[in-house]
């Protein structure tokens, strides 16, 4: 009796220390920890610094300290997190252990005085503020990564709030000012994508139809089809397949869209990664869609200039730009260059991996040249000298009386300058108006 007694103890034991093994971190990171969380607010853990070394935060006298601007406050929130948790993509949520030090062995390393893990960013906070303020309080998102690298310069995605005061307005307002206040937009935002979308079908097209460069179109403001008819912006008459892609014809891509139709488009957009989520450091981005299955072949075509139900993602519309700048496979961008140990170890690496093969290389060389005719003498470089800006716009249309989301995304072919990039101001009207001049500010802020 007493060795059964004795054996019942001991696997209560094995189930208690199992038990503990797997969920200590849980109890240690629960908000009631009071040496890590003073009132429900992240107190302890390291420094987060930018990839030049500016703090932007530390946890000082019982309290999280973040950064004296309150520009790079407001342009980092998204990406650095709330003392509070509210923004599920921060590190200081993503990372929380690695930050406050914690071991299953040692327990929490810290003190209120942080003596946790440091993280360090790619991101350059100046930058980041730079395209916080080139937003000029309109909503949206601004990405730039290193296409040879996977580096990621800038991310900022508003509305923000400054973390130092946050509005106390946020749960009650209705007027809409707030809307995706907690939302990274720029890994989990989908917006319809209007004409940057032309490069998805532009792709397909140059991977599918063999003589596609030396065809030509017809456009008369409009192309009547089965199902419906698709508009465009003007009457561009005859046009080859890369004018059609500069002057971002509607009629013509349309009747390419329709020609290739939905399967091979569908393969397309999944190659590209518009229809698939991505792991970027711990944060799984939105997965943009592409639905064509059963259509007309006016919302067929619809769908191949970024309207009907197409819905994107930021984050996939700046990796494939570096696809096309990179040859055609791209490097997975990443935010979060390293995290080390108060012993100077380093404990965790950011990604940078290669992703599969998105395009062949004819395919990148031929985007980057037509692209490159685009900026150059269709839109023109204000702002943009010397950059060698290849890029696409998009004037999304998102309903009936409502102002068309902006979008511009491209690359620089500069090997000294390598960075993709996409900018989406909602509601702002022309791609090129609204979001171009915010690209040029923010590679700007780089190229300083
Ligand atoms: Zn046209």
């Amino acid at each position: 009796m007493l060795l059964l007694l004795g054996a019942i103890f001991a696997a209560g034991l094995v189930v208690l220390l199992v038990s503990f093994y797997r969920n200590a971190e849980t109890y240690v990171m629960k908000p009631v920890n009071g040496h890590l969380y003073s009132s429900g607010v992240l107190t302890g853990g390291g420094n987060v610094v930018d990839r030049n070394g500016v703090i932007l935060s530390k946890s000082g006298d019982g309290e999280r300290v973040y950064n004296s601007a309150s520009a790079i406050r407001k342009a980092l929130l998204h990406t650095i997190g709330d003392d509070h948790g509210f923004i599920a993509t921060g590190v200081q949520k993503t990372f929380s252990s690695e930050l406050v030090g914690y071991s299953v062995f040692w327990g929490v390393n810290t003190s209120k005085t942080g003596k946790g893990n440091s993280l360090k960013l790619t991101l350059d906070a100046n930058v980041c503020a730079a395209a916080y303020e080139a937003l000029t309080g309109r909503k949206g998102t601004v990405g730039v990564y290193n296409y040879k690298t996977g580096e990621m310069i800038c991310m900022v995605s508003t509305p923000s709030f400054d973390v130092n005061s946050k509005p106390a307005d946020i749960a009650a307002d209705t007027s809409g000012k707030y809307d995706g206040v907690y939302v990274n937009k720029l890994l989990n935002g989908l917006y319809v994508p209007g004409s940057v979308f032309k490069v998805v079908t532009a792709v397909c097209a140059l991977e599918n139809i063999p003589n596609i460069r030396s065809r030509a179109f017809e456009c008369t403001g409009e192309l009547k089809t089965r199902g419906g008819t698709v508009i465009c912006s003007e009457v561009h008459g005859t046009v080859t397949f890369d004018q059609a892609l500069k002057y971002s014809c509607n009629s013509a891509f349309a009747q390419i869209a329709i020609e290739l139709g939905a399967s091979r488009l569908n393969s397309t957009a999944k190659r590209l990664g518009l229809t698939s989520s991505f792991t970027v450091d711990r944060v799984n981005t939105a997965t943009g869609i592409f639905d064509v299955s059963g259509t007309t072949d006016a919302d067929l075509g619809w769908a191949g200039i970024g309207q009907y139900t197409t819905m994107a993602n930021p984050f996939a519309i700046m990796t494939m730009m570096g696809a096309v700048a990179n040859g055609g496979t791209p490097v997975q961008p990443y935010f979060v260059e390293s995290v080390t140990n108060s012993a100077g170890m380093r404990t965790y690496r950011g990604g940078g991996d290669k992703l599969s093969n998105y395009m062949g290389l004819t395919t990148a060389n031929a985007l980057q040249s037509i692209l490159r005719d685009t900026v150059k003498t269709y839109y023109g470089e204000s702002g943009l000298e010397g950059l060698e800006i290849c890029a696409k716009t998009g004037t999304a249309e998102v309903g009936k009386d409502k102002t068309p989301h902006a979008w511009f995304a491209g690359f620089s072919q500069k090997s000294d300058f390598p960075y993709a990039f996409v900018v989406v101001v909602e509601n702002g009207g022309g791609g090129y108006r609204a979001a171009a001049p915010v690209a040029a500010k923010v590679l700007r802020a780089i190229s300083k």
